[in-house]
C-alpha cells in the first residue's frame, strides 16, 4: 500500500511513528512543510522536515518533540557571547552539524530535495521524506505592535512572541511562485491513500496545499484523502494553532478544521470521542466522519489512531 502524508513538525512526525506501527509494509512518502524554514547565523534551518527526520530516526529530544537528543549548547553561548542572534531560537551543537551540511550542500548547488535526501541516508526514517518544494516559501505574520502593524517570521511569531499578539493574516510567502519538488506530484497520483496527520491546518497543511499544483493532485488523486483532527475539545493538543486558525476566519473547532478544508478535498476526518457531537455536522458537510480517541500518548495509542485513518479510508474506497 502507498501512503501519501502532509506533514508539519512534532504532530505530524509523532503520528508518522504511529502510521509505520500500524501499516509497517506500507510504502510511505512524507511531503513535509518547509514554510518555517529559516536562515539563521547564515544557515539554512527546516524544522519541520527535521522534527521528521529525527522523530523517525530516532535523534529526537522526546519530551520537547523537536531538537536532538542528548543536546549541548555551547556553541548557542559562545555565539550569544558575540552578541550574535537571534537567542530566541534553540539551535543545540548537534542540530548545527545538520543545518551546516544541508548549507553547504545547497550552496553547492543541490536542491532541497536532494539534501533532504542526503541527509535521510544517515537518520534512515523509513519513509520518503520530500519537501513540498525546492522553492523558497516564508510563512510570514501579519501582527500589531505597539500600534504598528507589521508583518514578522513564522517563527518569530510563534517561538518569540509565543503567538501571544492577535495574527491578521498568515501569508505563505513565496508559495504562489513555487513548483513542487520533484517526486511530490507523482508520490500523489500513484498513491493509494492520502493522509493529513494531526498537523497544523494552517501553518503546515494548509503550507503544502499553496504550493501550487498538490492541492488539484490530491482533489484529482481518485483515492480517499483521511485527515484526523489537531483540534480536541475546541483547542489545541499543544501548541497556538487557535491562533493562525482566527486569522483565516476559521473557529478552533474539530468541525470547523473539516469545513475548512472541505468536501472537494476531504473524503474522511476523525474527530476525538470528546466531540463526538460534531460527527453529524461534518457528515453533513460531505465528510465521512468518525469519533476515536485522537490523543498520541504513546505509540500504541498512535498507532491505533493510524489504523482508525486506514479503515476509515478503506469505507471510502467501498462507498
Ligand atoms: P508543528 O510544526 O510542530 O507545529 O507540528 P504540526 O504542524 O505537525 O502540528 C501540531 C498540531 O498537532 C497542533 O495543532 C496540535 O494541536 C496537534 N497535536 C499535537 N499532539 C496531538 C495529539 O496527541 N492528538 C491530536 N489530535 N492532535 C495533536
Ligand atoms: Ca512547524
Amino acid at each position: 500500500m502507498r501512503i501519501v502524508v502532509l506533514a508539519g513538525g512534532i504532530g505530524g512526525a509523532r503520528f508518522l511513528r504511529g502510521l509505520q506501527q500500524a501499516a509497517p509494509d506500507a510504502d510511505i512518502t512524507v511531503i513535509g512543510n518547509t514554510g518555517d524554514d529559516i536562515h539563521l547565523f547564515g544557515l539554512k534551518v527546516c524544522p519541520d522536515l527535521d522534527t521528521v527526520m529525527y522523530t523517525l530516526g530516532g535523534g529526537i529530544n522526546e519530551e520537547q518533540g523537536w531538537g536532538r537528543a542528548d543536546e549541548t549548547f555551547h556553541l548557542k553561548e559562545e555565539l550569544a557571547a558575540y552578541g550574535a542572534g537571534p537567542s530566541w531560537f534553540g539551535l543545540g551543537d548537534r542540530d548545527f552539524a545538520t543545518h551546516i551540511v544541508r548549507t553547504q550542500m545547497l550552496s553547492a548547488g543541490y536542491p532541497l530535495s536532494a539534501v533532504t535526501e542526503a541527509l535521510c541516508d544517515r537518520w534512515k526514517p523509513g519513509v520518503r521524506l520530500i519537501p513540498m518544494s525546492d522553492d523558497r516559501v516564508e510563512t510570514h505574520v501579519a501582527v500589531e505592535i505597539d500600534g504598528e502593524r507589521k508583518a514578522v517570521h513564522f517563527q518569530e511569531y510563534w517561538v518569540r512572541l509565543r503567538a501571544s499578539v492577535e495574527a491578521h493574516a498568515v501569508v505563505p510567502v513565496g508559495a504562489d511562485q513555487a513548483k513542487p519538488a520533484p517526486g511530490v506530484l507523482e508520490a500523489i497520483a500513484s498513491a493509494d491513500v492520502i493522509l493529513f496527520p494531526p498537523s497544523n491546518p494552517v501553518v503546515s497543511v494548509g503550507t503544502i496545499l499553496a504550493v501550487p499544483g498538490i492541492r488539484e493532485a490530491i482533489a484529482d488523486a481518485g483515492v480517499p484523502v483521511v485527515g484526523l483532527s489537531p483540534i480536541v475539545g475546541d483547542a489545541p493538543v499543544r501548541g497556538m494553532a487557535d491562533k493562525v486558525l482566527a486569522a483565516v476566519g476559521v473557529e478552533s473547532t474539530a468541525a470547523a478544521v473539516a469545513e475548512h478544508y472541505g468536501s472537494g478535498l476531504l473524503d474522511g476526518w476523525l474527530v476525538d470521542t470528546v466531540d463526538a457531537a460534531v460527527v453529524e455536522r461534518v457528515t453533513e458537510a460531505g465528510i465521512r466522519c468518525r469519533a476515536v480517541p485522537l490523543m498520541m500518548t504513546d505509540l500504541d495509542a498512535t498507532a491505533e489512531m493510524a489504523r482508525e485513518a486506514l479503515t476509515l479510508a478503506e469505507e471510502v474506497r467501498g462507498a
